[in-house]
This record gives structure tokens, sequence and C-alpha cells, in this order.
């Protein structure tokens, strides 16, 4: 779209080497522009840094806790485990690294041009950089997300995600804040690992937003796992004793104190907007401080685009990649791009994980639809010897009018990857009819997805 510009220095400049960023910048620059990044902290952003990638791995970690347990009902004898969190750390930074360094090798050989330091706009044409000033005719605000916190009284007592990879010991005594995804997967991993997890939730339910059965599997499922669950509860205020310890005021029916050795808050993500000169330049942000945006990721300043978190739209890390690239072939492919976010897949790695695509039970109902609803709970093949009490859920809606699958949701071992592929599905329209008419891949779990018989039918208000 964009005629090249000898007036730069480059045709696109980045600030921010996550995901989207990253993204953006290596199709632009194959499509042949001249592209320059910065990044302030470390390429990869969160998601390689301290988000998807690092949590992911501690998941692993804390689930030997349970594999070794289960393992007993098929005929092993074992040692008593033990568990270092410092070797765990250790090998986690190692990989960390690793990726890191991978991406900005790729945007190296990518002809990239790879900036540290922290950038911000001096006018819309123009970044500065080091004490540098560098112009661009545009330039892409990636910076993503950071973790907020509500100033409540002590807080600064209390960690975020940003700290929680890199403690030097396991606490013994958690208390986490939050009932979003970070909450409930750090309880997941944090209790498996060996400590003693309370999650407290100032709503009814965890994980507002996915639909009410799965909700509530996992709440069960978490309670089985020794996870303490204070629903309706918030924290008034955080205090730190002399032995190091922290003592926590909860508000509710019974005003609690809790003392614990850390308190994790995962009380939600903010864009990182802060500092990088957009109310100066005159770029729109919404009231979360969010960039605005077009659906081609343009601000309301031309030249000027957001993709990724900082837009304040869906945070998760395969969306802000599809805008960086989308953004990119707008700007230098042949034509513009929007990012199709019609049908997006989302997990959450919690013990036991979720996988789900499309409407939840309540969204459907919301639309006015009559819906069929199948569903299935059932204790995996693995279990039957394991004697581990723990369900696997399986949920689809379906429009009873046109029979599509609007939605399936998945609280069991391996969700996220059923999902993905049923996620295909989904998004093509498949119907219930689709689902049954394919054969059943047996002894699996997944399977249970094609042979759901049993309905309920329900309308708005039923
Ligand atoms: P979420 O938005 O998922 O959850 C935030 C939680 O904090 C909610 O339970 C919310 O309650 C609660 N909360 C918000 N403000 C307050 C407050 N002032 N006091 C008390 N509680 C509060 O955020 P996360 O931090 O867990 O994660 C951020 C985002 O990162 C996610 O939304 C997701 O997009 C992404 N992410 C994705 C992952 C994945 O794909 N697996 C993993 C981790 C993060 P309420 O429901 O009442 O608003």
């Amino acid at each position: 779209m964009t005629k090249q510009m000898p007036s730069y220095d480059y045709q696109l400049f980045v600030i921010g080497g996550g995901s989207g960023g990253v993204r953006a910048a290596r199709v632009a620059s194959g499509l042949g522009a001249r592209v320059a990044i910065a990044e302030n902290f470390r390429y990869g952003g969160t998601c390689v840094i301290r988000g998807c990638v690092p949590k992911k791995l501690l998941v692993y970690a804390a689930h030997f806790a349970e594999d070794f347990a289960d393992a007993m009902g098929f005929g092993w004898t074992l040692q008593p485990a033990a568990f270092s969190w410092p070797k765990l750390i250790e090998a986690k930074n190692k990989e960390i690294s690793r990726l890191s360094g991978l991406y900005e090798t790729k945007l190296v050989n990518s002809k990239v041009a790879v900036m540290h330091g922290a950038a911000h706009l001096v006018d819309a044409h123009t970044v500065a950089i080091n004490g540098q000033h560098v112009t661009a005719e545009h330039i892409l605000i990636a910076t993503g997300g950071t973790p907020f916190v509500p100033p409540i009284a002590g807080i600064e007592h209390a960690i975020t995600s940003n700290e929680v990879f890199d403690l030097p010991q396991l606490p013994q005594r958690v208390l986490i804040v939050g009932g979003g995804y970070i909450a409930v997967e750090f309880a997941g991993i944090l209790n498996g690992l060996g400590a003693q997890v309370t999650l407290c939730y100032r709503g009814e339910q965890v994980l507002r937003g996915f639909d009410d059965d799965v909700r509530a599997h996992l709440h069960d499922a978490m309670i089985k796992k020794g996870i303490t669950v204070l629903l309706h509860r918030d924290v008034a205020s955080i205090d730190k004793l002399a032995n190091g310890s922290l003592s926590v005021a909860l508000t509710g029916a019974q005003n609690t104190k809790l003392v614990v050795d850390s308190v994790l808050y995962a009380t939600g993500r903010i864009p990182n907007t802060q500092g990088l000169g957009l109310a100066e330049v005159g770029v729109a942000l919404d009231e979360a401080g969010g960039v605005k945006v077009d659906a081609y990721g343009q601000s309301n300043i031309p030249g000027i685009h957001a993709v990724g978190d900082v837009t304040n739209r869906i945070a998760l890390t395969p969306v802000a990649i599809r805008e960086g690239a989308a953004l990119a072939n707008t700007l230098f492919g042949a034509t513009p791009v929007q990012a199709d976010l019609t049908t997006v897949p989302s997990a959450v790695f919690s013990q036991p994980p979720i996988g789900t695509v499309g409407l939840t039970e309540a969204q459907a109902l919301s639309q006015n639809r009559e819906i069929d609803i199948y569903s299935a709970r059932f204790r995996s093949m693995r279990h039957t010897l394991s004697g581990r009490d723990e369900r696997t859920l399986v949920k689809l809606i379906v429009d009873t009018a046109s029979q599509r699958v609007l939605g399936a949701h998945m609280v069991g071992a391996d969700a996220p990857e059923i999902i993905q592929g049923l996620a295909i599905a989904v998004r093509m329209g498949a119907t219930k009819a689709d689902f049954d008419a394919t054969v059943a891949l047996h002894p699996s779990a997944a399977e249970e997805f094609v042979t759901l018989r049993d309905k309920v039918t329900r309308k708005r208000n039923d």
C-alpha cells in the first residue's frame, strides 16, 4: 500500500519486541520494507520471558507430583520424590534465554535493525531512543501490557506474574488474588509444587466469561487437589510481620486474617502506554490506556499503529501475531488485511487444563437462540488404574435451528490439544451431524466429542 519514502530512516519502526511487534517487523521486512525494532527489556516479550512459555514449563513441573503418585496404580514403586525450585528456575531461565536469543537472531536474519533501549515518540514520524532521533514513515506500538494491582494498603508487599517466575525459593504458603487465567494457572502450579495455596476471588465463581459448567468443574477440581478457594472475598490490607511473613486481612462475612509467605496478585493486566509520548503526539487512548485502533491496526494518527495487548482487546499471543502480520501486509503488501479473529480458541493451563472455542452456553442464549446442549462427565481411562478422583468434562453448544456447533468446551487432560483441532471444525461451521459422522478415535478422551447423544434444549429465560 505504501510507497518507499527515502526521506525517512526506516519505513517501519516497531516499539516492542514481543510476539506482535516481532511478527510485524519480520513480515514487513520480508515484504521489502526497511524496518527497525526497539525493545527495552528482553526480546520475546511477555509470552516468552514471563508469560505463556515459562508458565507452561512450570505447569509441566507441577504435574509430576500427580504423575509420581498415579504411577503406583500402574505397578511402579518409587522412592519419595524431592523437588528443587532453584533447579527448575535455572532450567527455565536457560530455555528462556535460548528463545529470547532466537527471537533476536531471527530478526537479524530477516534484515531488521535490532535496537536495545526505551523508545518514545517525539512526533508522528520520529522516535527517540538511546539519545538519538530516528525517523520512520510508520511507527508501530507493540509494547504489550503490564500487571495491574489495586491500590490497597500494603500492596508493595505483594508480587505479580512479573516476579513469581524468579522467586529465589518456592513460598510455603501463598495467597493468590484474582480469579482469572493467571490466578487459576498459578494456583495449580504452586499447589502441584508443594505450596499451600489459597485463592481469593471477589466474584461468585472463578474464570468469569468462561462457560459456567467449565467454571464449576474447575472449581471443584481445584478444591479436590487441596487448593482453598475463597469466593466473594477480597484483600483489605497486607502487613509485613517481623519474621518476614505477610498478614493479610480479607473482606467478607467473617473478617479473616491469613498469614502467608507470599501474596500473588493476578488481577488483570493493563496496556503498557506510559512514557511513550503517545498523548503528547495526540494518539487516542481508551479508559484503560490502550491505543485505540481501527480494524487495520491504525490509530487516530495516520502513520501510528498498534497491535497486541497494548490495544486492550484480546490479550493472547496468537492474536497479537495475527494482528502484527496483518498490519505488515496492510502497510507493505498488495492489499489491506484485517486479522480474522472470528473464532479464537483459548486455553487455561490450570490443573486440569481447559480448552474452549466459540460460544459459551450463556453467550449463545444471550443471542436469543434456541440451543441444544450436549455434555458428558467421565473418568478418564488413566484414572481407572491411578485411582485419582478426577473427572473430565466435555460440552458442545449447538444452534437448534441450523445444527451448527457454536461452541466446544473441555476440562481435562490434553483439553488445549484437543480443542485446537476442534477449533478448525467449529470455524468451518461444522454441524452436530458432522461431529456424529466422524468416526471415533478409540480409546481417547477426545472421542467423547463425536459420541455425545443426550441433549438438553434451552431458550433464553428457560
Ligand atoms: P484476567 O482478566 O483473566 O483476570 C483478572 C482477575 O482479577 C479477575 O478474576 C478479576 O475479577 C480480578 N480483578 C480485577 N480487578 C480486581 C480488583 N481491583 N480487585 C480484585 N480482583 C480484581 O487477568 P489475568 O491477570 O489473569 O491475565 C491477564 C490476561 O492475560 C488474560 O485476560 C488473558 O488475556 C491473558 N492470559 C492468557 C493466558 C492463556 O492464554 N492461557 C494465561 C495468562 C494470561 P472479575 O472477574 O470480577 O473482573
